[in-house]
C-alpha cells in the first residue's frame, strides 16, 4: 500500500460547501453581508473589538504595516524564520525588515535579542507564532513599551493557539495580529486573511487601506465643503483592492465553527507523536512552553548533530515513502533578493541551524487513524535506513 500524505491539508465538510453555494445563489458574491458577518464571527472568537478581513494574509499584513504608518526610513524588527510574506510587506511600504535571531527550542524571535536591534528607525515589532507556537508576547510587549513601538503578531500560524490562557487575536499584548486563511491554516477560505486590533483608530484605517483608501464616513471627510450628496465618498489614502468576497467569508464562518475541533484534533496527533517520538536519538521533538497552548501549525521535528548533514538524503527519503515533508524555513535574508538588498549570512546564526536541521511532517486535521500510524513508522523507518 502506498500512501501520500502532505504536510497540511485542509479539511471541507458538507455543511462548508452548502454555505459556499448559498453565497453562489444570493444577490451578493462580494461586498455584501457574508463579510461583516465573517468579521464579527472572527473578533468574538478571539475575543478582540475588531476583525477587518483581506483578501489573503499578505495583503493583511500589508494593511497592519500600513495602518502602523510603516514608511521609507522605518524599520520592523521580526524574526527570519517564517514566510517571505512577513518581511515583503515591509518592503512595499519602503520600509526596512531588521531580522532578530530565534530561540533554539521554539522557533520564535528570541525576547532577550530584540532589545539590541532598536534604532532610532524602529517602529514595530512583528513576532511570528512559529509552527503555531506562540512567542512570548509579554516579554516583547515589555520591550515595545520602553521604546514606544508598535507591536503586531504575524499569528498565520497560530489561529485557535493561547498564550497564557488568552486566545491569539485578543490583542491583549498588541495593536495588530494577522491571520491566514490560506488551505493549510488552521482554517482556510481558500485564499483570505484578517488583522484584529481593539483599536477604533487602526480599524478605520485598515478598512480604508483595503479599499483604495475610500472612506464614506460622513464624520471622516476631510472636504466636507465639497459633499453634495449621497454619492460622495472621499479617497484619502492609496489604498487597493484587497477585499475578501462573499463567497470566501461563508467559508470561513463555516470554517470557523469547526476551529475548536480542529485544533484539538492538530493537539491529539502532535501529542501522539511526541509519545510515539519520545527521546530520540536522531531527531529532536518540538515542545510547548509553559505559557502556550499551540494551534500546532506545523509538527517541526529537528535533526540531531549527526544526521544534520544528512538532511537532503533523510528528507529525500521521507519523501520517497509518501510523506509530504516541507522545510519551514530557509531564513528569509538568504533568499536572493534579499542578498541583493544587502543583508549577509551568518545574520542570525540560530535560525541558519534551525533550518539545516527541520523538517515538518504532517499534521492535519483530517488526517485518519491509519495516516498519523504510517507517518509514525515511516519517520522512524527512515533512520533505520542509515
Ligand atoms: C501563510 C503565511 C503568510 C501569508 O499568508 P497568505 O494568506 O499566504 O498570503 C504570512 N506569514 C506567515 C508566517 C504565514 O505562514
Amino acid at each position: 500500500m502506498s500512501k501520500s500524505i502532505p504536510y497540511s491539508h485542509q479539511c471541507i465538510e458538507e455543511d462548508d460547501i452548502k454555505a459556499v453555494v448559498e453565497v453562489l445563489r444570493s444577490d451578493y458574491l462580494t461586498q455584501g453581508p457574508k463579510v461583516q458577518e465573517f468579521e464579527q464571527h472572527l473578533s468574538a472568537y478571539c475575543g478582540a473589538k475588531f476583525a477587518v478581513s483581506f483578501s489573503s494574509g499578505t495583503a493583511a499584513l500589508h494593511g497592519a504595516y500600513f495602518a502602523a504608518a510603516l514608511g521609507g526610513g522605518y524599520e520592523i524588527i521580526t524574526s527570519p524564520m517564517t514566510f517571505l510574506a512577513t518581511a515583503n510587506a515591509a518592503l512595499y511600504l519602503g520600509a526596512r525588515p531588521v531580522f532578530v535571531d530565534i530561540e533554539a527550542d521554539t522557533g520564535n524571535i528570541s525576547p532577550a535579542l530584540i532589545e539590541q536591534a532598536i534604532t532610532k528607525k524602529t517602529r514595530a515589532i512583528v513576532p511570528v507564532h512559529f509552527a503555531g507556537h506562540p512567542a512570548d508576547l509579554s516579554k516583547i510587549a515589555e520591550t515595545v513599551k520602553k521604546y514606544h513601538l508598535i507591536m503586531i503578531e504575524d499569528a498565520c500560524h497560530a489561529l485557535g493557539g493561547r498564550y497564557l490562557k488568552g486566545k491569539i487575536g485578543d490583542c491583549r499584548y498588541s495593536d495588530m495580529t494577522v491571520f491566514s486563511f490560506h488551505p493549510v491554516k488552521s482554517i482556510t477560505t481558500a485564499e483570505g486573511g484578517a488583522v484584529l486590533t481593539n483599536n477604533a483608530g487602526l480599524y478605520e484605517k485598515l478598512v480604508m487601506f483595503r479599499q483604495h483608501g475610500v472612506t464614506r464616513n460622513a464624520r471622516a471627510f476631510l472636504n466636507k465643503e465639497n459633499y453634495l450628496g449621497q454619492w460622495y465618498y472621499e479617497m484619502q489614502y492609496l489604498g487597493y483592492n484587497y477585499r475578501l468576497t462573499d463567497i470566501h467569508s461563508a467559508l470561513g464562518i463555516s470554517q470557523l465553527r469547526k476551529l475548536d475541533r480542529f485544533i484539538q484534533k492538530r493537539r491529539e496527533i502532535a501529542k501522539i507523536y511526541s509519545q510515539a517520538f519520545v527521546d530520540n536519538p536522531c531527531f529532536q521533538t518540538p515542545i510547548e512552553k509553559d505559557y502556550a497552548e499551540s494551534a500546532w501549525h506545523l509538527y517541526p521535528v529537528r535533526l540531531k548533530d549527526r544526521y544534520k548533514a544528512k538532511k537532503a538524503e533523510v528528507f529525500a527519503k521521507l519523501r520517497a515513502r509518501g510523506l509530504g515533508v516541507q522545510v519551514h524555513y530557509m531564513p528569509v535574508y538568504l533568499q536572493p533578493y534579499y542578498q541583493q538588498l544587502g543583508y549577509k549570512k551568518a545574520l542570525c546564526p540560530h535560525s541558519e541551524d534551525f533550518y539545516q536541521r527541520e523538517i515538518s511532517i504532517p499534521i492535519f486535521q483530517s488526517m485518519s487513524e491509519d495516516d498519523i500510524d504510517y507517518v509514525v513508522k515511516n519517520v522512524l523507518g527512515v533512520f533505520q535506513e542509515f
